[in-house]
């Protein structure tokens, strides 16, 4: 048992009792924990807003051994989530941005670089002048890359054939061969690879979506075609990560 300190987003809420909660944090400090927040369904709780779902907070908290739920003692708000009311679309990315920071990530794997892409992307999704899609699509990307899971996008893993030549996409669809970690260009796939083909185009600009050179993804102009693409591709490797489909995907249907 111990006191730790961390900087946190609330990523899911479960009711636990009458007043209590189980709060699923994502710290920069340790990652992903869980631990039971008692009092927090009292109208004047101890931990006031400091909880609500994507808030950012500082928070307090005595470390069980395995097994055991850790107990929140204390939560001060940082930020919190909360983009303009016309914008349930950013809502929905948020929601998204919690689901998959809880379905990708392991318990006390510290992660520090995903979390401020998951800060920056919640700050990306409260700025209404942002295109909500691009943002949601670089969080995927780039949440797959940083926890290893996103494959080479330079050639077809069979034939070798490559996604650009001199710079310049070839006319040829890709599609993600996610077992073996890479691309199966199409004629390289079989009937059993059943992930969408994405042009060589759409994987050049996953390329540049996914590169963490912020400065390059930022001069970016993509077409609303490549960026729909470029979240298929990532869908379809997230889903296959997960043995299923994120439940929070369905909101996106709208952006
Ligand atoms: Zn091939």
């Amino acid at each position: 048992m111990s006191l730790e300190k961390a900087e946190a987003l609330v990523i899911r809420q479960a009711d636990f009792s009458e007043t209590s909660r189980v709060i699923t944090l994502f710290s920069k400090e340790f990652g992903k924990s869980s631990a039971l927040a008692k009092g927090a369904k009292r109208l004047k709780g101890p931990f006031d807003a400091g909880i609500d779902l994507l808030s950012r907070c500082r928070v307090v908290f005595i470390r069980k051994s395995s097994g055991s739920l850790d107990l929140l003692t204390e939560a001060r708000l940082v930020s919190r989530f909360a983009p303009s009311g016309t914008n349930i679309n950013s809502l929905y990315g948020g929601y998204y941005v919690a689901d998959l920071l809880n379905g990708l990530t392991e318990e006390y794997d510290p992660a520090p670089e995903i979390y401020d892409l998951a800060t920056d992307t919640l700050t990306k999704l409260m700025a209404t002048d942002q295109h909500s899609l691009t943002s949601v699509v670089e969080f995927e990307l780039g949440i797959l890359r940083l926890s290893g899971l996103l494959g080479s996008l330079t050639e077809c893993t069979v034939c070798g054939s490559p996604v650009t030549q001199s710079g310049q996409p070839l006319s040829k669809k890709f599609a993600p061969w996610i077992s073996q970690g890479g691309l199966l260009c199409a004629d390289c796939r079989r009937p059993e690879f059943s992930g969408r083909s994405i042009s060589a185009g759409s994987v050049a600009a996953l390329r540049q979506l996914s590169s963490d050179d912020s400065q390059l993804s930022g001069r970016l102009r993509l077409t609303k075609q490549q960026i729909v693409e470029c979240h298929h591709f990532a869908v379809s490797t997230i889903t296959s990560i997960l043995g299923r489909r994120p439940s929070t995907l369905r909101y996106l249907d709208g952006i």
